[in-house]
C-alpha cells in the first residue's frame, strides 16, 4: 500500500519503547525496541530510528507518541507533550512531543498510552464504528482511555481510572493492597504486582482454579460497575498482562451482570456481554497501533 503518508509511532512504556514506521498495524515497515532509561536517551534513539527510516521510505507525515504518564494531553497548554509529575527517577517535567516535533520537524499526536490504545482499537481492532467506549489494561499498573461521542476524554487532566475507592471486605481479603497513594485503590488491589504480593507469587505461577482469579475479577467487576454507570460505554475492552489469563473474562462477565443486577436495561450488557467485555483486537500491537493512530489524527489537524 503507498498512499504517500507514512506515520511514526513512538509507543512509551515505563520498561520499555517501541518506535515503528508504517500507516497501520498491518503495515509496520520497520519497528525498535529499547528499555526505558534517561529522556535524553531514550530520545535520542527514537529520533535516530525515525530519521534512518526516514532516508529508507521517505519523509514521516506525523509522529505519534502514546507515552506512560502522567502527562499533559492539551494541545493549548504551555507544557503539551510533557511528561509532568511522573515518580519516575528524571522523567518528570520532560518536554517529549515538543523535543520530537522540532527535530523531524512534523506534527505530532501526543496522549496517554490508554488514549493511544483506545484509538487504535477504535481505528483498526475491537471499536470499529462505536462513538463512545473504553480501554483498559490490567497490568504491572491499571490504566483506562475512553472515548466519548467520537473524542478521546482529557477533561482536567485525563482520567485515572486505575485509582478509584473500590468496596474492600478486610475480613476477606486482608491485603491492604499496595497503591503509594492510596494504599487499596483499584490498582492497589488489582494490578499483577498486587497479585503477585498477596499471593506470594506472580499470578503466572498460579493455577487458573486458584482462588486469586475469583477475587481479582471481584475486583474488576466493582470497577467495570462503576465505569458503567457512570460512562455508559458501548464496548468495554480488556488489555494487560493479567487479562492473558483465559479464565478471567467468563468469571468477570458473570460477576458484572450479578453486580448490575439487571439496572442497565440494554441487550449488550443483560444478553450479549460476551462481545459487550472484550479483549483488544489488535492484541500485543494495540500500543503501536495507538501511536500509529495518534500520529494519523494529527496529520489532519
Ligand atoms: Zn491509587
Amino acid at each position: 500500500m503507498d498512499t504517500g503518508i507514512l506515520l511514526g509511532g513512538i509507543e512509551a512504556g515505563g520498561t520499555k519503547f517501541v518506535c515503528a514506521v508504517g500507516t497501520g498495524p498491518d503495515d509496520i515497515r520497520a519497528e525498535i525496541r529499547f528499555p526505558t532509561t534517561t529522556p535524553a536517551e531514550n530520545l535520542s534513539q527514537c529520533l535516530a530510528f525515525f530519521r534512518e527510516q526516514g532516508d529508507r521510505y521517505g519523509e514521516l507525515t506525523a509522529v505519534g507518541i502514546a507515552s506512560f504518564g502522567p502527562v499533559d494531553p492539551h494541545p493549548h497548554s504551555p507544557t503539551f507533550g510533557y511528561i509532568t509529575t511522573t515518580p519516575k527517577p528524571g522523567w518528570a517535567n520532560t518536554d517529549f512531543a515538543g523535543v520530537i516535533g522540532q527535530a523531524l520537524g512534523v506534527p505530532v499526536g501526543f496522549d496517554t498510552d490508554v488514549n493511544g490504545a483506545a484509538l487504535g482499537e477504535w481505528r483498526w481492532g475491537a471499536a470499529q464504528g462505536l462513538d463512545t467506549f473504553i480501554y483498559l489494561t490490567i497490568g504491572t499498573g491499571i490504566g483506562g482511555g475512553v472515548m466519548v461521542n467520537g473524542r478521546l476524554l482529557h477533561g482536567l487532566i485525563h482520567p485515572e481510572m486505575g485509582h478509584i475507592p473500590l468496596p474492600h471486605d478486610w475480613a476477606a481479603d486482608p491485603f491492604p493492597g499496595r497503591c503509594p497513594y492510596h494504599g487499596d485503590c483499584l490498582e492497589g488491589m488489582a494490578s499483577g504486582p498486587a497479585i503477585a504480593d498477596r499471593w506470594g507469587k506472580p499470578g503466572g505461577d498460579l493455577p487458573p482454579d486458584h482462588p486469586a482469579w475469583e477475587l481479582e475479577a471481584h475486583y474488576l467487576a466493582l470497577a467495570l460497575h462503576t465505569f458503567i454507570c457512570t460512562l455508559s460505554p458501548q464496548r468495554i475492552i480488556m488489555g494487560g498482562g493479567v487479562m492473558a489469563q483465559p479464565q478471567i473474562f467468563p468469571l468477570l462477565r458473570q460477576k458484572v451482570q450479578a453486580s448490575l443486577r439487571g439496572y442497565v436495561q440494554h441487550t449488550a450488557v443483560l444478553e450479549n456481554i460476551d462481545s459487550y467485555i472484550v479483549p483488544p483486537a489488535l492484541g500485543a500491537r494495540a500500543g503501536v497501533a495507538g501511536a500509529i493512530a495518534l500520529a494519523e489524527l494529527a496529520s489532519k489537524q
